[in-house]
């Protein structure tokens, strides 16, 4: 009985993902299935999984675990300083302001690892940033200012070298009330021209990434961390990253979502901070300032490879789910 009610939540569930693709015109897809041994084979994920299993499984493999003897015989206390020591290597920075129009970052020769100095936001939650897997003590600072006065603070900005290249500086816009803001990486050529975000190829396909979990574009608020496109759509460096992301999150202060959607790898470290990739976020919720962040790949990514596509809904399942719990 047991069996035949999962085989039926799981064929309903597969129709849901089919039905998705086929509204994302997605054809066909080829997976390669592993050939799987049953003497070898092993869940990946189950009740009986310790907390060390679990953090095992998600650190990449560049961040060493604490040595133990066993790793079956891991402890959840030393899980847990297994985790003290990612989140040491994941901290957030502390949140900035930004300098006014007039203050001027000088240190962007060549050096793309070379960070502008950001001054902290002067509240009173002026504290270490939240990690990316836990401590939810720490909430969005309070803001007192509008979307129209960043804008403003914004001007004709030549804060990083990206103003050269500029047509056009893509502001955030959309709902203010939105429970749920999408961040893309920076503006591609149609935005550049338009001063809008996301309003090329990969934006139309954004909007039925948005309507598939039952919104509309209006919605929503969306926007990049960097503002003015790189040229050849390069990836803007740290520093430029660093210089402009700032508007974003006070933005984020204004207008408190529930959820934010960050949308592909160089979008995701740099908002959150983490060298940690995109492959290896997506799919689980991270905080940031009590904020839930589902990192998912980027519609111009999904695009060239639209096999990614169900990944993607997976994850606006949760995004949906979630928005649905908190009271949409
Ligand atoms: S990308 Fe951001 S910081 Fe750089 S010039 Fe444009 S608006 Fe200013």
């Amino acid at each position: 009985m047991k069996l035949k009610s999962e085989v039926s939540e799981l064929l309903s569930d597969l129709k849901e993902q089919i039905l998705y693709l086929q509204e994302l015109s997605v054809e066909n897809f080829a997976v390669d299935l592993p050939e799987v041994k049953s003497s070898k084979f092993k869940i990946q994920s189950s009740k009986s999984e310790t907390q060390a299993q679990k953090i095992e499984r998600f650190v990449p493999p560049e961040i060493t675990i604490v040595s133990t003897p066993e790793k079956s015989k891991v402890s959840d206390g030393e899980a847990n300083q297994t985790r003290r020591n990612l989140l040491e290597s994941t901290k957030l920075s502390r949140l900035p302001f930004l300098p006014k129009r007039n203050s001027t970052v000088t240190s962007f020769a060549n050096n793309q690892t070379e960070e502008p100095r950001e001054k902290e936001m002067p509240t009173k939650t002026n504290t270490e940033m939240p990690s990316l897997f836990g401590d939810l003590t720490q909430v969005l600072p309070e803001s007192s200012e509008t979307v129209e006065e960043i804008r403003a603070d914004i001007g004709n900005c030549t804060r990083c070298p990206l103003w050269e290249g500029r047509t056009k500086i893509v502001h955030s816009e959309g709902n203010l009330n939105a429970k749920l803001i999408f961040v893309g990486e920076a503006p591609g050529a149609n935005e550049d021209a338009e001063g809008r975000p996301f309003v090329g190829k990969a934006g139309q396909l954004l909007n039925k990434i948005i309507e598939s979990i039952g919104l509309k574009r209006e919605d929503v608020f969306i926007g990049n961390v960097n503002r003015c496109r790189p040229p050849q759509n390069r990836t803007p460096t740290l520093a430029e990253a660093h210089t402009c992301r700032p508007f974003l999150w006070r933005e984020i202060a204004v207008l408190r979502p529930k959820v934010i959607v960050v949308l592909g790898n160089t979008a995701t470290q740099n908002l959150l901070d983490t060298k940690i990739g995109i492959t290896k976020l997506r799919g689980e919720f991270q905080d940031y300032y009590g904020v839930k962040v589902m990192p998912t790949f980027h519609p111009a990514y999904l695009l060239r490879d639209p096999t990614k596509k169900r990944e993607t809904w997976d994850d606006m399942k949760k995004v949906r789910d979630e928005l649905a719990r908190v009271g949409n």
